[in-house]
């Protein structure tokens, strides 16, 4: 059972001062044109006939370009059309996400006399050098102001933060994710750039100025960072770009992809790498030359466990000369896995020499 049914409206580019050279809010979320208040309810009125699942709550969520920096009537327009099925019951809650410079008392107000619940903050970088170069127009200090007074006005505060922007090395990209876990948000997306058609990062590529990250090297860094974010129990909702009919393999011919570390199943891969990084852990900790183990999980787990195109079981093979047996068990923990051995190299020998004895 689903825990949470989102219904997304997109805002392009409303309320964005200018444009962020990796950004074209228009291609990335598909849609081209302005929104407007019966769009809000039309989009609303489509998801609720189409939810299965009826005990299950039920989000509205602006997402895209810059919600708090539409004309405030405008704002008021589209958010009276979410609340009015909160009032209904239909919708229990409403999530707006927005840029850092665009929040003060006033704004909050505003969004708290809608019951919006969620903000979630487009931080990007926490350095200001990198945040100059991308022409945000925000810097770190913004950050820092808007997330305290979201939370002291009681929502739940969430960043998304991006990892390769131009000039952004490893280390960067690791100390934004510092510097937001000291501003305690409940929810981070992280997003790869990916080099979209129509923008300046564009240019710049075509030019050889900005190189993207690899698949293998984002994977890495966006692991180093869900790493970071567990630590301090702060949930990653969201790894790379939603995948949709434009953002795809830069080899499709519709897609605005020009370049970048682009992959349909991202965040499988980054979970996969993961549960790689912990099933090695464990063989190790044996401290014996094991030949074959019994990894028992969920099932809903099973294919971070074998990873993309059986990556992690290759790999153990290649690796580590280990095979694995994989057991479900729906009665398993989720996110846990347990691995023992099943059979040593010593078992693996006996067996053998058996054989050839009979
Ligand atoms: S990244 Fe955000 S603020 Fe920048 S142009 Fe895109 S939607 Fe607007």
């Amino acid at each position: 059972m689903k825990n949470k049914y989102i219904i997304p409206i997109f805002v392009p580019h409303l309320g964005c001062p200018n444009d962020c050279t990796f950004c074209n809010q228009r291609k990335i979320s598909g849609q081209m044109k302005n929104i407007t208040e019966n769009d809000v309810r039309d989009t609303i009125e489509y998801y609720l006939s189409n939810f299965r699942e009826k005990e299950v709550k039920i989000e509205v969520a602006f997402y895209g370009g810059s919600f708090t920096g539409i004309e405030p009537e405008m704002q008021e327009m589209l958010l009276g059309a979410a609340y009015d099925y909160i009032k209904e019951k239909k919708v229990h809650s409403i999530r707006v996400s927005t840029r850092p410079d665009y929040i003060d008392k006033p704004t909050l107000k505003r969004l708290k006399k809608y019951k919006v619940k969620t903000i979630e903050l487009g931080v990007q970088s926490t350095n200001d050098y990198i945040l100059k170069r991308c022409k945000r127009g925000h810097t770190y200090q913004d950050v820092i102001k808007a997330s305290k007074l979201i939370r002291r006005y009681g929502f739940v505060l969430g960043h998304q933060m991006m990892v390769g922007l131009p000039d952004s090395t490893e280390q960067d990209d690791i100390n934004t994710a510092k510097d937001l876990i000291k501003l305690k948000p409940k929810i981070v997306r992280i997003y790869p750039v990916l080099v979209i058609k129509g923008t300046e990062l564009e240019k710049e590529y075509n030019k050889g100025e900005y190189e993207p990250l690899t698949v293998n090297q984002a994977v890495e860094r966006c692991k180093e960072l869900c790493y970071m974010f567990g630590k301090k129990k702060i949930q990653v909702i969201r790894i790379g770009l939603q995948n949709t009919e434009n953002i795809c393999s830069p080899s499709n011919e519709n897609s605005e992809v020009v370049a970048g570390p682009y992959h349909e199943t991202f965040r499988q891969l980054v979970e996969a790498s993961i549960y790689y990084d912990t099933i090695v852990e464990k063989i190790k900790n044996f401290n014996t030359k094991v030949k074959e183990v019994e990894i028992i999980v969920n099932p809903q787990d099973v294919n971070n466990v074998v990873g993309y195109k059986r990556e992690n079981i290759i790999k153990l093979k290649e690796m580590y000369d280990v095979d694995v047996v994989i057991k479900q068990d729906i009665k398993h923990t989720a996110d846990k896995i347990d691995v023992i051995i099943s059979k040593t190299h010593k078992d693996f020998i006996d067996d053998k020499e058996t054989v050839k004895n009979k």
